[in-house]
């Protein structure tokens, strides 16, 4: 059996060593709370600082705009406080659960939406986002990059609209930190959300950048943590992993994407061998770190199965919703019917993975396809 695959780097990363090692003595002999009036707590203190400090470098925004969170769910879920009765709101039909859902249940209680769409390579339109706008639009909120195909979007223009508009611009830039550069202020952005287990820092840890002037309510009430708009005793070691991992995923961000783009053009070349498939994505507006891929005639749950007895693990587009497989809204978006958006396959990269890798997983994934379309009472081969 080959050694684990890890091929789902969009799902989560291995923390690094590096960041590891920074996070340690905050369980050992710096347990003291950052709070407090000692000395003690002085270093506790500055290392928290210095994470902010090291988040703020890594999108070029000030340190006082870098509140901590538990993740970027919580972050996203935040963002959305700042509605008021009556506010009307624009996001896309490709966001995150986090953001979807929130929106979502904002709709339910009677807040009205705008929902929009994509073209069929998963871009939000900018002139779509202008003709949405209305009197009392409040706030927009547009993924910087999606988590089942990499695909980029425009978020200079949109983040250019809004601030024509008096609107204030949210982006869930989870997929993109560490990836490619951001700069808050040059691009418009006015909140930003990044969780650190998507860029070898542990999980249980993200950031809301709230640019000053942008009022947001409290989310947590409770001491002066988070200057009082997030309280709660910081995770001391976890806000220190987050810091040292972007700092370290922005120092290495541009040898790290020449590798993966070498990678990345193996594997599609590879996979784009296998007869009737279809590459879901942009090739001009991607991250490298993200490919995603549909098989006609075969399911996505089936081809994982056959990659995990093998050893490799890879996601499939489609969300396992209550025991029912539910097609992928993303790939629905981009005008994919029911079953080719159920035959999807997610593979995922860091800068762990290595060109062997590929060429092994190629050979199981033909294997894979070839034998489930055999076994398909759907699949024509013509
Ligand atoms: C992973 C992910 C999230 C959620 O992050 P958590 O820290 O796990 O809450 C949100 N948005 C995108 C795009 C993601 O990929």
């Amino acid at each position: 059996m080959h050694d684990l695959i890890y091929f789902d780097n969009a799902a989560t990363t291995r923390v690094s060593k590096r960041v590891l090692d920074a996070m340690l003595p905050f369980f050992g002999e710096q347990y003291f709370n950052p709070s407090s009036a000692y000395s003690a707590s002085a270093p506790v203190k500055e290392a928290i600082n210095k994470a902010a400090l090291q988040v703020a470098a890594a999108i070029g925004a000030d340190p006082s705009e870098i509140y901590f969170t538990s993740c970027a769910t919580e972050s996203n879920n935040w963002v959305f406080r700042l509605l008021r009765d009556g506010d009307h709101f624009i996001t896309t039909r490709i966001e995150h659960a986090s953001v979807l859902n929130t929106a979502k249940q904002l709709e339910k209680n009677g807040f009205s939406v705008t929902w929009l769409g994509v073209d069929a390579e998963g871009r939000v339109s900018p002139d779509e986002l202008r003709a949405a706008i209305k009197e009392n639009t409040k706030l927009v909120s547009v993924m910087y990059t999606n988590n089942e195909t990499g695909v980029v979007q425009p978020i200079n223009e949109l983040a250019a609209i809004c601030k024509e508009k008096g609107i204030v611009f949210h982006t869930d830039a989870v997929q993109a930190v560490g990836n490619v550069e951001i700069n808050v202020k040059e691009q418009n952005i006015n909140l930003l959300s990044l969780t650190g287990h998507k860029f070898h820092a542990p999980k249980g840890v993200g950031v809301l950048y709230l640019q000053k002037g942008i009022f947001v309510p409290n989310l947590l009430f409770g001491g002066e943590q988070g200057r009082g708009k997030r309280a709660g005793t910081e995770n001391v070691a976890n806000v220190v992993g987050l810091g040292q991992a972007l700092e370290d995923a922005v120092a290495e961000m541009q040898e790290k994407n020449a590798a993966l783009a070498e990678i990345r053009e193996l594997l599609l070349a590879g996979v784009m061998q296998i007869p009737k498939v279809r590459f879901n994505g942009s090739h001009h507006h991607n991250m490298p770190h993200i490919l995603n891929f549909s098989f006609a005639g075969v399911e996505g749950e089936g081809i994982l199965l056959h990659l995990a007895m093998n050893n490799i693990c890879c996601s499939s587009g489609s969300a396992c919703t209550s025991g029912s497989l539910e097609p992928s809204h993303v790939l629905m978006a981009m005008g994919l019917d029911h079953v080719l958006a159920q035959g999807s396959l997610r593979v995922s990269l860091s800068k762990y993975n290595t060109k062997q890798e590929v060429v092994y997983f190629l050979e199981i994934l033909k294997q894979t396809i070839t034998k489930l379309r055999q076994m398909s009472p759907i699949w024509q081969a013509d």
